[in-house]
Parts: C-alpha cells; sequence; structure tokens
C-alpha cells in the first residue's frame, strides 16, 4: 500500500438558501493494512477544542509508520460550529440524541446519516468531546468493547456508562465498534495543556490497537473507574458563582457541599444552590469563579466515590 493523505467533501444536503452542505472528510492511509479508526471533532459545535485535537493528531501521525486507516471528520456539525453552540441552530436538534439520523430528515438529521455512513465498518471510533462555553471537564468514557483504548487515553478518570441514547457511541456500539468518547477541556481553560492530553492519548491509543509502533505508555497510577457519574443542572438561570473551576477538577468533597450558587442578576438574590451527592463526590466538570448559566445547562458533574475502583 502507498501511504497518503487526503481531503475530501461527503455532500450532505442542499439548503434553502442555495448553499450545499458537505461534510470534510480526511483519510490517512497507512503505508500497511490494518484496522480503520475513525475520529469525530465537533460533534457539539460550542466544543472547538476536539476539533483541533484531531487536527493536531493527523499531523502527529507519520502515515509511513501508520498500519491501517484513519479517517476523521475534525467539524462534525459545521452549522453548530460556525453557531458556537451545543443544538445545530437551524433546527434546534442536539446531533448525538437522534442517530442515526435521516438521510431524508432535517438538517442535522441528514448530518447525522452521512456521519453514520462514515463509521460504518470501522473498527475502533474516538469521539472527541468537550466541556463548551463555559465549563471545563476531565474524563473519558469506558466501554466494555474499546476498554483498552479508554485505559491508553491516560485519563485519571474513566466512566463505564451507557452512552446516552442517540448519541453516535451508542450507535457505534451497535455496529459491533469499539468505542471511546473523549471529554477534555472546555471553557477556555487550559487550553494547550488539554490539547496536549487528547493527541498524546490519541497516539497511545494508535500504539496500543497496533496501527502505530513503539511500546504504549502504561495508564496513569492514579486512574479509576466509576459507575455512577452525575450532571448537576441548575433549574434557573443566571449568574453561577463558584470556587470549583478548573483547578478542582478530580478533587473529592464531602458530600452536601456547596458547589456553585445561581444568584439573579437583575434582583441579585440567590435562586439556587448546588450542591455535592456523593459521599464523597470527585469533581469531573467545573466552572471559574463567574459564569452564565440557562435552565438545564451542564451546571456541574461529579461522580460517586464509593462506586471508584482501579482501572
Ligand atoms: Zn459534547
Amino acid at each position: 500500500m502507498t501511504s497518503a493523505h487526503t481531503i475530501e467533501e461527503i455532500p450532505v444536503t442542499t439548503l434553502a438558501s442555495g448553499h450545499r452542505l458537505a461534510l470534510t472528510v480526511h483519510t490517512l492511509t497507512g503505508a500497511q493494512e490494518g484496522p480503520r479508526m475513525v475520529l469525530f471533532g465537533g460533534i457539539h459545535g460550542d466544543e472547538p477544542l476536539g476539533s483541533e485535537t484531531v487536527r493536531r493528531v493527523l499531523s502527529a501521525v507519520d502515515p509511513a509508520e501508520l498500519t491501517g486507516t484513519i479517517v476523521a471528520v475534525p467539524v462534525a456539525n459545521p452549522y453548530a460550529h460556525q453557531a458556537l453552540t451545543r443544538n445545530t441552530p437551524l433546527d434546534g436538534v442536539n446531533i448525538n440524541r437522534i442517530f442515526p439520523g435521516n438521510a431524508s430528515g432535517s438538517v442535522t438529521e441528514q448530518v447525522a446519516a452521512a456521519l453514520c455512513g462514515i463509521l460504518a465498518g470501522a473498527d475502533h471510533f474516538i469521539d472527541f468531546h468537550s466541556g463548551g462555553n463555559f465549563a471545563t471537564v476531565e474524563y473519558a468514557y469506558i466501554h466494555d468493547a474499546g476498554a483498552e483504548m479508554s485505559r491508553a487515553y491516560g485519563c485519571s478518570l474513566l466512566y463505564h456508562g451507557a452512552p446516552y441514547g442517540g448519541s453516535a457511541t451508542g450507535w457505534a456500539l451497535d455496529q459491533g465498534i469499539r468505542c471511546m468518547v473523549s471529554e477534555l477541556g472546555g471553557g477556555g481553560q487550559r487550553i494547550d495543556e488539554y490539547l496536549t492530553k487528547g493527541v498524546d492519548g490519541t497516539m497511545n491509543v494508535l500504539r496500543t490497537v497496533g496501527m502505530l509502533p513503539g511500546e504504549p505508555t502504561p495508564p496513569p497510577a492514579d486512574q479509576v473507574v466509576v459507575e455512577t457519574l452525575t450532571v448537576l443542572s441548575p433549574a434557573t438561570g443566571g449568574v453561577m458563582l463558584s470556587d470549583f473551576g478548573v483547578d478542582r477538577i478530580g478533587e473529592r468533597v464531602p458530600e452536601g457541599t456547596v458547589l456553585g450558587r445561581v444568584l439573579s442578576p437583575y434582583t441579585f438574590e440567590e435562586l439556587e444552590v448546588i450542591t455535592a451527592p456523593f459521599e464523597p463526590s470527585i469533581l469531573v466538570l467545573g466552572r471559574e469563579s463567574m459564569t452564565n448559566v440557562a435552565p438545564g445547562d451542564y451546571g456541574f458533574m461529579v461522580a460517586d466515590g464509593a462506586t471508584a475502583k482501579p482501572a
């Protein structure tokens, strides 16, 4: 086989504006035949760190050293990426709840269907997510199919939970594809550190599954798997005041610890207090000292420390 890096446009649909929506797909063909690894960045448009991680991974891999093929979609949801929003503004849909999509559906349903066409037949899949515009997160999912990928990725906290219904990962697992979801960074905090972690982690996954030469680095000694991970969403919108930003991620705090308070920016009254529900609670997603929140946002995420076991 001749190694190569090619870029192609996969047509999705034509909008009423006349704009032709396409997905840009990179293919790194290795010098030796082998497995097919698919990478998605930017499934959620407010998580651009994943797109940049994919770009850096593709420039870090030498196709002459690669066994198999890497197929990457750095911007998997272009209209959400443009708007920096989790849901696609054109139809209001969260693409990661409607897989496998519908080739004659709304714009986002058609993008999902096109992404499934790219994923079909893969051996491995990594979906790169992040904490959105205001929150910072640090963990990876660990699924029974692909567990070796998650351990090798190197996060200290791995979550052994079912994927969300309608997620790209849920669909891929149903097809027998070995999967991992990365949740790194966001909120504009420690960008370079999380990009490095994502690229180094992915290179280690590629070594672990035999697509790159060299001995994989062992997982960190403090790596644990948790069975319970909860999103703490405020029921009210306003200003969130927090002492639990990126410096506190990974910390274990006692049940009842106040993580944040939602204040009304209008009357200044305290609308809501967000507290840690587990004994102990491991902080997985945090917010800097002052951020905006809307009802139902990812306020904080905490894992149940009592379920934590060595990976
Ligand atoms: Zn996401």
